[in-house]
């Protein structure tokens, strides 16, 4: 999971501030040392760092603060209006031309996810746009590229234009282009050469293709595991491309975080989408307040709805919804539910997205199998229709027979009931407005 050491780390240094009546100077220099400290240990830019805790440092010590009446809880919002700011404030989207098509050129240096995430931008136009776009294979050099941008484009059921022999690449992106024209296609996304690092002859190419292509947006793609690395090379590109965003690729592996804060600040060019992992769906749009709430454990329930919403019948949430309220929702729904859930992605990175449960520390150690998924499934398939939807039915007897079906132990069988029950009793006063109780979970 992304920033996770950092995460912890932030948010330990601020824990020792909540609570307190008042806070003194001497528990902001504290903090902010911790704080400071953990974000050199990210790999964050020095020089942002010592911004960073400036501003915290004047702000927190200034006079509204110490007399608040929740001075603690008054620094943490200070820390997450400058982490939001030190990302970039607001989210931004793709620059649209005004005729069609709206051209995207990628560049970045080889394997840090580029045609991959080639075709990830595709596939999200699709989803969300109906897009139909045409991706062009501008990757002569490195072998395979060609065939991957194809796969891809074979999975997503969207043309490529490529040339077998031709090695002027600006001439590949003119004639690729003309049949964008022809087709009318709405998108062109440019695949181009990377190299392991910046060298003289990719810029020229590079500044060849910019210069037939006429690109409406430049998107640098960098690997976030590269730390404070991808920021130089961030600047590399920009001075000689001058690109409008980056796509920040391989977050899902990223624990430390150093790229995503440093790269904004350094470079003054904004993260437009993170790539989270190697499937096509796994790409995300970015915004900083949402990924400044992840980071202090504050959870990120705007992107955990977006993600379901990507894949959720409307008609059908709303019916569960109302089953929720009725607290008629019964194991055929919590089934369904599951599967929604999976279509998602990890588990736990899922769970990280809800209020308070970042820092939860049975979350911390809880290994979230797949299989557990395999099971509960396995025990409600065991069950007869009609236990499904009266799960009061369940006695001791039926139970056993539930186990013996699904070769689960008993006390598991027991304890899924026992916790289907407590979260539909809960899904049940949620819905209602009675919030009373949700106060006492961490983090509210
Ligand atoms: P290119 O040389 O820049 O075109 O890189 P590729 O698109 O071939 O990607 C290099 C490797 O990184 C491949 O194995 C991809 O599956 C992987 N990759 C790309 N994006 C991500 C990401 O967001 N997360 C993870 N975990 N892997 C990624």
């Amino acid at each position: 999971m992304a920033f996770e050491n950092l995460s912890e780390r932030i948010q330990k240094a601020l824990k020792n501030l909540t609570g307190k009546g008042k806070i003194s100077a001497e528990d902001i220099n504290t903090a902010s040392r911790e704080i400071r400290l953990a974000l050199l240990e990210a790999d964050v830019n020095f020089k942002v760092v010592k911004d960073f805790i400036k501003k915290i440092k004047e702000e927190a010590l200034g006079k509204e603060v110490q007399e608040s009446l929740n001075p603690g809880q008054q620094v943490i919002k200070i820390v997450n209006d400058e982490l939001t700011k030190m990302m970039g404030t607001s989210s931004t989207t793709l620059t649209k031309s005004k005729h069609i098509p709206t051209i995207i050129m990628m560049v970045g240096l080889q394997g840090t996810g580029k045609t991959t995430t080639v075709g990830k931008l595709a596939n999200q136009l699709i989803k969300q746009e109906k897009a139909r776009p045409l991706l062009i294979a501008g990757d002569i050099y490195r072998p395979a590229a060609i065939e991957q941008l194809q796969q891809i484009g074979t999975e997503l059921q969207v043309p490529v234009y490529s040339e077998q022999d031709q090695k002027n690449v600006a001439q590949i992106v003119e004639n690729g282009l003309k049949q964008a024209d022809q087709n009318k296609n709405d998108y062109v996304i440019i695949d181009t050469a990377g190299r392991l690092e910046i060298d003289e002859p990719l810029m020229a190419e590079l500044e060849q293709v910019k210069a037939v292509a006429k690109p409406d947006n430049i998107l640098l793609v960098v690997d976030a595991m590269t730390g404070q690395a991808a920021t130089d090379v961030a600047q590399g590109f920009d001075s000689r491309l001058d690109i409008t965003g980056i796509i920040l690729t391989k977050l899902d592996g990223d624990t430390r975080g150093g790229a995503a804060l440093s790269i904004r600040a350094v470079t003054g060019k904004p993260i437009i989408y993170t790539g989270q992992g190697e499937k096509l769906s796994d790409l995300e749009q970015f915004y900083p307040d949402r990924m400044a709430s992840r980071i202090l454990g504050m959870g990120d329930m705007l992107t955990l709805i977006e993600k379901a919403q990507q894949d959720y019948d409307a008609k059908k949430a709303e019916a569960v919804a109302t089953k929720m309220k009725e607290n008629t929702f019964d194991f055929n729904d919590f089934i369904d539910q599951l599967e929604q859930v999976e279509k998602m992605g990890p588990l736990d990175q899922i769970m990280k997205m809800i209020p308070g449960m970042a820092d939860n520390p049975q979350l911390k150690n809880a290994n979230f199998d797949k299989k557990q998924i395999t099971y509960v499934k396995a025990i409600v398939s065991s069950m007869t229709e009609q236990e499904r939807e009266d799960p009061e039915l369940l006695n001791p007897s039926r139970r056993r027979r539930i186990a013996a079906g699904s070769g689960r132990p008993i006390v598991e069988v027991n304890r899924m009931i026992k916790q289907f029950k407590q979260a539909r009793d809960m899904m049940s006063k949620i819905t209602k407005g009675n919030l009373k109780g949700m106060d006492q979970l961490p983090g509210m």
